[in-house]
């Protein structure tokens, strides 16, 4: 149970989550502590692996975080389903460049995207649509912490809903999924998403792609593509747009050298495809998936 206590603390302060801390806001400084701290669980966890830990570890991850194995959410062995979370983001056209590398590449994704992001570019998100790309609910404000009410929980599907309808001039317009900001999973979620008929869109992988930069983003592809390899496919998370992390004083989406600036996801995107099929994997349909989910 340790090790499963260790890896989700890992993921906390290695993924998107950025605790506020003295050097919190200072970028470089920021993710050498996460490094640090990344390299010293790694040591330890590879000196006291055993099955009962793994499968502890896989057990609480289900429960608190949107992650299932490849098997339990349902994408087939060889297959792979792209998400794209938090945008729409207009700055240097990311998110349009990554909408047409989609589809020179013919492929089809998964948008999480957030009300707030949607009232920067709503025509983005109707291109999505358009281009037949899955629209997912990931809430207006992107508040982890609304996450543990019911009511406040409802309102922010509730907004994302109606600024995605608003985007697409579908008035009646409703998402089947919904993915949780942070990818928390909690009680008041729980109860409130068969009331609403909604389901989590889940994920096979955190791949921290929010702390990747255009300098080293081929390490998040390298690492994708292994862990493809090792699962036989999977649901991953590309952040067309990065929100503020918990903390973050210079948080400037515009400054190319920080990774806040995402101009480079269209780049990544093109070339995990790439590489994914050099490799023999096949890019799922979302809107396959989620029909295997209504019936
Ligand atoms: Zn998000």
């Amino acid at each position: 149970m340790y090790v499963a206590v260790a890896l989700e603390v890992k993921r906390i302060m290695c993924g998107p989550i950025c605790f506020p801390t003295r050097q919190c806001g200072d970028r470089s400084e920021r993710e050498l502590l996460h490094g640090r701290l990344s390299v010293i669980l790694e040591t330890w966890l590879e000196t006291k692996p055993s099955q009962i830990d793994v499968y502890s570890l896989q057990k609480l991850r289900a429960r608190c975080t949107i992650w299932h194995s490849i098997e339990a959410v349902g994408v087939s062995s060889g297959e792979i389903l792209l998400s794209f979370d938090d945008g729409p983001n207009p700055i240097d056209d990311t998110t349009a460049r990554l909408l047409d590398i989609l589809g020179q590449e013919s492929v089809r994704g998964a948008f999480c995207v957030c009300g707030k992001s949607i009232g920067d570019a709503p025509e983005l998100v109707d291109r999505m649509m358009t281009d037949g790309h899955l629209l997912v609910n990931h809430s207006y404000w992107h508040q982890p912490f609304a996450l543990f009410s019911e009511k406040s929980l409802e309102k922010e599907i509730d907004d994302c809903d109606a600024a995605i309808a608003g985007a697409v001039h579908s008035p009646s317009f409703k998402s089947q999924f919904f993915r949780p900001a942070c990818g928390w999973r909690t009680p008041a979620l729980g109860r409130l998403l068969p009331r609403l008929q909604k389901q989590l869109f889940p994920i096979t992988d955190f791949g921290y792609d929010t702390n990747m930069t255009r300098h080293n983003y081929a390490k998040w592809v390298d690492r994708t593509l292994q862990v493809a390899k090792r699962d036989g496919g999977g649901l991953f998370v590309l952040h067309d747009r990065r929100l503020r992390f918990w903390g973050e004083r210079f948080y400037n989406p515009a400054d190319k050298e920080s990774s806040a600036y995402r101009g480079w996801v269209p780049d990544a995107a093109a070339l995990l495809i790439r590489r994914c099929r050099d490799e023999g994997f096949r890019f799922m349909d979302p809107h396959t998936f989620a029909g295997d989910r209504r019936s």
